[in-house]
């Protein structure tokens, strides 16, 4: 089993050991996501899986991103029933507009992604992404063209930080790349703002910088940090931080929005 819990070497082929298996499931209005500019007031059913391939010390998540198949409560979901449960929804109320893997890493299963997101295109129903990106090229090629809206976190500009939760900087950059330059796709992506790790203004001006160089629509979620599993040694950012890192970012991005505060 790889360090992500999800992926295993079965007869020497890397297999998606957790596809299918969901451990959340719920209806979450769009904003949520967080999506500021993309179908607002609509809501989309979002589910997680289990297993992650970071390690964020504050990750909220990690109840299900931190864990294997024996310590999580889980059911299995075909991509066939998650589509027939997603048009059910959107029958019901039209304000429901798709589906969105999300909560855990959904690419350390992307093959999911691929075979769920196809189907719910068949069924006139949209796909939302949100993801760490820290995955390889090939993987977000092969699910771009599925996404109608994703929001990719961008932890960190540095390579270092990137290195203590176990990911790559240039791979979460080629994953926005991909995503932004994918005509059918919207991208919008999120800066935790974690004190004494990326809080320093250079930093979000790097950020905001290289976003706005590659696309200037993009949208840009600072968001605030809250104490959570490994790192409670702080407490959360204060909420004017967030907004002076706000301002800094927008002088380099139109669209800026602040979250959590
Ligand atoms: S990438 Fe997301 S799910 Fe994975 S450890 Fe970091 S915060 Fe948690």
């Amino acid at each position: 089993m790889g360090r992500c819990r999800a992926r295993a070497n079965v007869g020497g082929e890397v297999r998606p050991a957790a596809y299918g298996r969901i451990t959340s499931l719920a209806v979450d209005p769009i904003e949520k996501k967080p999506l500021a500019c993309w179908n607002p007031g609509t809501t989309v059913l979002s589910l997680g899986g289990y297993g992650c391939n970071l390690r964020c010390p504050w990750c909220q998540n990690h109840r299900i991103s931190q864990v294997g198949e024996s310590e999580v409560g889980w059911r299995e979901l075909t991509p066939e029933q998650l589509v027939s449960m997603a048009s059910d929804l959107h029958k019901r109320d039209a304000r429901m507009v798709g589906i969105a893997y999300t909560y855990n890493e959904p690419l350390v299963c992307w093959e999911y992604v691929r075979d769920a997101g196809a189907l719910a295109h068949e069924s006139g129903l949209s796909n939302v992404l949100v993801t760490a990106g820290c995955v390889s090229e090939g993987v977000v090629r092969e699910v771009a063209p599925l996404i109608d809206a994703a929001n990719v976190d961008l932890k960190s500009f540095s390579d270092e930080t990137y290195r203590m939760l176990g990911g790559d900087l240039s791979c979460v950059k080629q994953c926005i790349e991909v995503l932004a330059r994918t005509p059918t796709c919207h991208v919008e992506v999120t800066t935790l703002v974690v004190p004494g790790v990326n809080d320093a203004n250079d930093e979000i001006a790097d950020i905001a910088g290289w976003l706005a160089a590659l696309d200037e629509s993009i949208v840009l979620h600072v968001t605030r940090f809250f104490p959570s599993w490994r790192m409670v040694d702080r407490g959360p950012t204060p909420v004017s931080r967030v907004y002076e890192l706000a301002d800094v970012a927008r002088r380099y991005l139109p669209r800026v929005r602040v979250g959590n505060c």
